[in-house]
């Protein structure tokens, strides 16, 4: 049954085919979850799975960076804050590949130029489809739009929960964690970072 030969009834819109080893490898992880990977219901689970899989994933096939190469100067004398908040965002923990789930507040202070606010939520979104920590992924965030913007401050707060700590583990529903990176003026100026973050809800 490999995916590689001939039409596949089951993808008749033609998505890329799933390689029979990557298949094997759900099947396996299926048996030994303690299922039949040759029943019915679970016959096509493993090119479902795999391309989910690529879908979680494909900021790997990306350059976030990339979004924030359009940049508007004129920018009115603006000098004040600018901010996107409540981003929902999905990613999974490189420790278990297990979902997280959050929302993230990003902003910055602009110096000579802006970018289209949708680029932040898509800086953020380039990032989070690969697996990740949550520490990581708001350095990466902020990072870029540092080095890429040059502003005087980037501010990034995600708060998201994780399922390997909810679903398993210590199975603890309702817990979020909190991470946050400051740069430039938001790290440097207490007044600053107060307004930034009450700005953000915290
Ligand atoms: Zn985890």
């Amino acid at each position: 049954m490999s995916s590689l030969d001939g039409p596949d009834e089951d993808n008749p819109l033609g998505k890329p085919a799933v390689p029979d080893h990557v298949q094997q490898a759900i099947r396996t992880l299926i048996e030994w979850a303690g299922d039949d990977p040759a029943r019915e219901g679970l016959i096509d689970t493993p090119k479902r799975v795999a391309r989910a899989w690529k879908e979680y994933c494909q900021g790997y096939g990306e350059d976030p960076a990339i979004h924030l190469s359009r940049v508007f100067e004129e920018v009115g004398g603006y000098d004040e804050v600018v901010l996107l908040k409540d981003i929902p965002f999905q990613s999974h923990c490189e420790h278990h590949m297990a979902p997280i789930i959050g929302k993230a507040a990003i902003a910055y202070l602009p110096k000579d130029h802006v970018v289209g606010i949708s680029k932040l939520a898509r800086v953020l979104h380039g990032f989070a489809r690969r697996l990740q920590i949550q520490e990581r992924l708001t350095a990466e965030v902020a990072q870029c739009i540092w080095d890429h913007l040059q502003p005087q401050g980037v501010a990034v707060v995600i708060e998201a929960s994780h399922a390997c700590m909810t679903a398993r583990g210590v199975r603890t529903p309702g817990v979020s964690m909190i991470t946050s990176r400051m740069m430039g003026t938001f790290l440097d100026d207490e007044r600053s970072r107060k307004e930034v973050l009450s700005l953000m809800g915290y």
